[in-house]
Parts: C-alpha cells; sequence; structure tokens
C-alpha cells in the first residue's frame, strides 16, 4: 500500500477524534491530502496538530454533517483548496445506550440525523463531484448490529442499517460511473467516546466485552484504519457495495454446543 494515495484528495468526516483520525493518519502516509471535518474546533486544531507532529499535513473543517448548507460549504472548499475529492469516509457519527423505551424524540433525531441523514449529505454533495470526475471511493463506518440489530441502540442500529442500505443503492447506481461504495463494520475499539458513552467505561465492564469477543481482545484503531485504506484503494477495485466486518469474530453466532460439557470451550 505504499503512497497507494498519492495525489488523491481525501474527506474524512468525523476525522478528528478516534477511528476517523486513525484513518485520516493512514490515509496521510500513504499519500493522500486529507481534509478532517467535525464540529469541534477545539479537536479540530488539536488533531491538525496532532497530525503534523507525525508529518501529516491536513485541512480542517469546521461542519455539522446534520445540515446540507453546510456540508456544501465542506465540499466547495475543499474543492478550492484540491480541485478534486477521491475519496470520502463518512466517519461521523453520535451514540448512547439507552432501552428503547426510553429513548426520546431528540435522542432518535440526534442520532439518526447525523448518522443516516449526515452520510446522505456528504454521499450526495460528494457524490456529485466524484461523478464529475469518472472516478471517486466512498466508505460508510457503520456497525456489526446494522446488520442484526443490538438492545441498547435501536437509534444508532436502525440508522447504520439505512446507510448500509444506501451503500449498496449507490454501489449499483454509481458503479458504472467510475464510482465504488463500501461499508466496514468494525468491532469494539477502545475510543474515548466508545469509553464514555458505551461499555468501556471501567476494567470490570472491558472484561466483560472482551469474554464475548472470539480473539479476546478490543480492534486496535490503526488496524480498523489500515483494513478502510483498504477498502478505498485500488487494491479493493473489484469490490462494491460490500460489507467487511472487522470485529474479532465477536458478531458471529456461538450456537449452545459450548454448554455441553466438554474439555473445549469457546
Ligand atoms: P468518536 O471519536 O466520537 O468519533 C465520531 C466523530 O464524529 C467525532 O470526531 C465527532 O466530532 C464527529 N461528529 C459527531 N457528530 C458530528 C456532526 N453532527 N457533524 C460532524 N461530525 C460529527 O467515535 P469513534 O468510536 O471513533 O467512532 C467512529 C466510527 O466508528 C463511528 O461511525 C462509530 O459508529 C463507528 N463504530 C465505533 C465502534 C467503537 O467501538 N468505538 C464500534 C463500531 C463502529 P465532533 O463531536 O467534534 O463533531
Amino acid at each position: 500500500m505504499d503512497k497507494n494515495f498519492q495525489g488523491q484528495v481525501a474527506i474524512v468526516t468525523g476525522g478528528s477524534t478516534g477511528l476517523g483520525k486513525a484513518i485520516a493518519e493512514s490515509l496521510g502516509q500513504l499519500g493522500a491530502k486529507v481534509v478532517i471535518a467535525s464540529r469541534s474546533e477545539e479537536n479540530l486544531s488539536k488533531a491538525k496538530s496532532d497530525l503534523k507532529a507525525k508529518g501529516i499535513d491536513v485541512k480542517v473543517i469546521q461542519v455539522d454533517v446534520r445540515h446540507p448548507e453546510q456540508v456544501e460549504r465542506m465540499v466547495a472548499q475543499t474543492l478550492e483548496t484540491y480541485g478534486r475529492i477521491d475519496l470520502l469516509v463518512n466517519n461521523a457519527a453520535g451514540n448512547f445506550a439507552v432501552p428503547a423505551e426510553n429513548l426520546t424524540v431528540n435522542g432518535w433525531n440526534a442520532v439518526v440525523g447525523i448518522v443516516l441523514n449526515g452520510t446522505w449529505y456528504c454521499s450526495s454533495a460528494v457524490g456529485k463531484v466524484m461523478l464529475k470526475q469518472g472516478k471517486g471511493s466512498i466508505l460508510n463506518i457503520i456497525a456489526t448490529y446494522a446488520l442484526s440489530g443490538a438492545p441498547g441502540v435501536v437509534h444508532s442500529a436502525a440508522a447504520k442499517a439505512g446507510v448500509l442500505a444506501m451503500t449498496r443503492t449507490l454501489a449499483v447506481e454509481w458503479g458504472s460511473r467510475g464510482i465504488r461504495v463500501n461499508a466496514l463494520a468494525p468491532g469494539a475499539m477502545v475510543t474515548e467516546a466508545a469509553s464514555k458513552n458505551l461499555l468501556f467505561d471501567s476494567e470490570e465492564a472491558k472484561k466483560k466485552v472482551i469474554e464475548r469477543i472470539p480473539v479476546r481482545r478490543f480492534a486496535e484503531l490503526d488496524e480498523i484504519a489500515k483494513i478502510a485504506c483498504f477498502l478505498l484503494s485500488e487494491n479493493a477495485a473489484y469490490i462494491n457495495g460490500d460489507v467487511l466486518t472487522a470485529d474479532g469474530g465477536a458478531c458471529l453466532p456461538r450456537g449452545f454446543m459450548d454448554l455441553m460439557e466438554s474439555p473445549q470451550t469457546v
């Protein structure tokens, strides 16, 4: 993958923290000119200086992907600076755990607004640029519960499932015009956001999660970032409309054989 993205321009939404920042770093290492786009000015400038210290010069754009006019501005500013957009990573998201019956309308709208609407606004605005270029690669970061559902995150699961349907639809509509659209479903990663909002807030909680993961560890951000780069790259030129799961086997059914008395347990 050495300098695979030389001369290409990438936008990573939610690229100032967590997985998005790791993907921005990997794309930068592989030669792309990277734009990171999210809301917090503080996080954007911290990410810019952290990445600069690693030799990667990113452009930052403050945007709330829930607002289509802000997304259009993000696209216009990127074109003004670089003249083209080759890669889009729809990574921005918000999430929190809540029993379905306690989820408020505001909570539903916030998560669906970022994940489903935001992914569409970005794909639509950047997609038009890519269609003119006759070339582009879009990657949507989803979660394994887009396929399975999961208790406690009805808003996020429904939104990510919508993004998966969007991925497959756009892959067919735009595939013949030089644009590939894929999804990546990472497993549990201990980012600051996941620790705060989901299950990984204590060592005991983390241990319980790890027991559910066949490879018995969380995903490293840079290993998921490398998979994202593969899907975006020409090495994956024949992969279109697919979802790649990278969760250490966590979403696979366990059946019930391990409940039987046996020297082998899983
Ligand atoms: P994270 O650090 O919170 O990343 C989310 C990013 O999205 C933040 O940088 C945030 O920045 C940005 N964002 C949120 N709302 C936005 C908005 N309205 N407009 C623009 N940007 C917005 O969380 P993460 O754990 O790295 O998650 C990254 C991706 O992986 C997400 O799509 C998540 O669903 C997915 N994922 C995570 C896990 C996990 O275990 N961590 C597992 C499966 C999938 P601002 O708040 O500054 O805008």
